[in-house]
């Protein structure tokens, strides 16, 4: 992955205020949702500033799972840490969305 896939948008000294759902996370690090997942596009090179929304869950080793997020302004692609307390079912819906909606019909598995 190169670089500014995985620029470290945590900022530990202020709360986040989540663009979508409106919740409210003080505490600690944080650089995303721990509701809905989402995100606010924030790279020093690139004031962008819009709601990136959470797109997949990539696997970098065993148990290490990141979220990938596509800003909704200029589409860049970034990832950041799962965090303990994001919502579990959240983050499982996103792993599991391409098995729910195959580009092709399931019944072909069988054939395989
Ligand atoms: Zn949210
Ligand atoms: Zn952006």
């Amino acid at each position: 992955m190169s670089d500014h896939l995985t620029t470290d948008r945590t900022d530990p000294t202020t709360a986040f205020d989540c663009p979508s759902c409106g919740t409210s996370s003080a505490g600690g690090p944080r650089d995303h949702c721990p509701q809905c997942l989402h995100t606010r596009h924030r790279d020093p090179a690139d004031p962008c500033g819009a709601p990136m929304a959470p797109l997949a869950v990539a696997v970098h080793g065993p148990g290490d799972w990141r979220l990938i997020h596509r800003c909704t302004a200029c589409a860049t692609l970034t990832s950041a840490p799962v965090r303990a307390d994001d919502h579990q079912v959240a983050l499982m819906a996103l792993a599991v969305r391409p098995l729910a909606q195959p580009p092709f019909p399931l019944g072909l598995l069988g054939r395989i």
